[in-house]
């Protein structure tokens, strides 16, 4: 096949190699709407991250096109989607839902394609240009690894692959020249605010989190919540899973070791605070004293614009920060008492090695039993902590060691449950 002439010339694996805080990039692309659209991969296109993407992609003027579109379940979502992107790919990682579908269900010049090995294959391909990673949970992590291994551009939302794994997730992008740029929005904000400044300037980052619906309860208020009261955000608009991290504060957690890995930084280096606003989305602090935030109001399609478009900015659809109105913006420390999750994201962000694989695999299991009714809210954080105290540590772990840990701590935290 033919491939437009477009060249990446120097894809430097952003933040990991050091040398400066971001390494500006020598790109050439075309971001005008005639030129040739950057095609695509939009893992998890079926979710929250997934749709916004797909407006993103659809209002960019032809800057770029959904390639490939790949989801779990939501088959009637997925026919939707192909029939308004057209993409080359779709691909379903669940082989059962994908029996449901009848011939026919995808415009003519899309194909099928069924499984999570054949996922992999096709993101190496020369014609992927993109890949946007927002499966949900672990899940993630061996498409996210696929794409880096195949050196590409990856805008990355799902984070628990830099949890589980992030110092081999980011020496993999190093030795492939690929490119993590994230889409967290606070990883967004810090990504942005380190273009301010230089490596040996750099103090610390400060991560902003709203607070979750229960930042005034009490903890005996936090200890009777129920999934319905959780599963209601107050600023943003995300899928279930992300969404009880936020109220339990889990999310911060995953966040401060997503953050450690993604930008290089020491454990001392990451700092939290609460902004109920989510209008700062974070902070990044220079040794000279100079703080630099990244705002905005809370909406995903900028980071992932951003992510998307990087290292050029253009007038996408995000919602805009209006100065014509009064606004009170918020800033409170982090109560650990009543959200331990938080200084468990300190404690396993400096500890390291197996600590983030198990709190990630711990955390999804016990989400998903608060979710069915087996365990009570606070005791997500506290299977959690036992998980990373009791599991056998490793310091410098393989790929190998790292997912017979993840299954470990699953079959392992169900038997503390029942
Ligand atoms: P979601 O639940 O809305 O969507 C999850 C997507 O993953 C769906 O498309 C689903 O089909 C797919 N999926 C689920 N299990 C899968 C599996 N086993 N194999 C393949 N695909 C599978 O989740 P979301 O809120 O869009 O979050 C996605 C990721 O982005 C998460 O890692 C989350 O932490 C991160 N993130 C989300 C937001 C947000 O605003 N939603 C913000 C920051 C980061
Ligand atoms: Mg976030």
């Amino acid at each position: 096949m033919m491939l437009p002439d477009r060249t990446v010339a120097s894809a430097t694996s952003m933040a990991v190699s050091g040398a400066e805080v971001v390494r500006e990039q020598s790109i050439d692309l075309q971001m005008s709407s005639d030129a040739v659209p950057l095609r695509v991969a939009v893992l998890g296109s079926t979710g929250s991250i997934g749709k916004n993407t797909l407006e993103v992609i659809a209002a960019s003027e032809g800057r770029f096109k959904a390639h490939l579109l790949c989801g779990h379940r939501s088959i009637d979502v997925l026919v939707e989607q192909a029939q308004a992107c057209r993409p080359r790919w779709v691909v379903v990682t669940d082989s059962t839902a994908a029996e449901s579908l009848g011939p026919g269900a995808f415009p003519k010049g899309t194909e099928l394609v069924i499984g999570p090995e054949r996922l992999e294959e096709l993101l190496a391909a020369p014609e992927v240009d993109r890949v946007v990673s927002a499966i949900v949970g672990a899940a993630g992590l061996r498409s996210t690894w696929s794409a880096l291994a195949a050196g590409k551009t990856v805008a990355l939302a799902n984070k628990e692959t830099l949890v589980t794994a992030g110092p081999l997730v980011t020496q993999l992008a190093a030795r492939s020249g690929a490119t993590i740029v994230p889409i967290d929005s606070e990883h967004s904000a810090i990504h942005q605010a380190l273009r301010s400044g230089r490596r040996h300037e750099l103090q610390r980052v400060v991560l902003t989190a709203s607070g979750g619906p229960f930042r005034t309860h009490t903890k005996e208020q936090i200890s009777e919540v129920t999934p319905e009261q959780a599963l209601k955000h107050p600023t943003w608009s995300m899928g279930p899973k992300i969404t009880i991290d936020s109220a339990t504060m889990m999310n911060k957690a995953l966040e401060l070791i997503e953050a450690r890995w993604l930008f290089d930084l020491r454990a001392d280096q990451l700092g939290v605070v609460v902004h109920p606003q989510s209008i700062i989305h974070s902070f990044v602090e220079f040794i000279d004293g100079s703080v630099i935030a990244q705002i905005g109001p809370p909406d995903m399609k900028l980071p992932i614009q951003y992510a998307l478009a990087y290292p050029e900015r253009y007038d996408g659809p995000a919602r805009r920060f209006d100065f014509g109105v009064a606004q009170q913006l918020e800033l409170i420390p982090p109560d650990l008492e009543r959200f331990p999750a938080v200084r468990l994201g300190y404690d396993v962000a400096a500890r390291g090695g197996t600590a983030g694989v198990v709190l990630n695999a711990v955390n999804e299991e016990a989400v998903q039993a608060f979710l069915n009714g087996v365990v009570k809210f606070p005791q997500i954080a506290e299977l959690c902590e036992r998980a990373v105290s009791e599991h056998p540590f490793i310091g410098d772990p393989t790929l190998e060691d790292i997912l017979r840990l993840d299954a470990w701590a699953r079959k392992e935290v169900q038997t503390w449950m029942c």
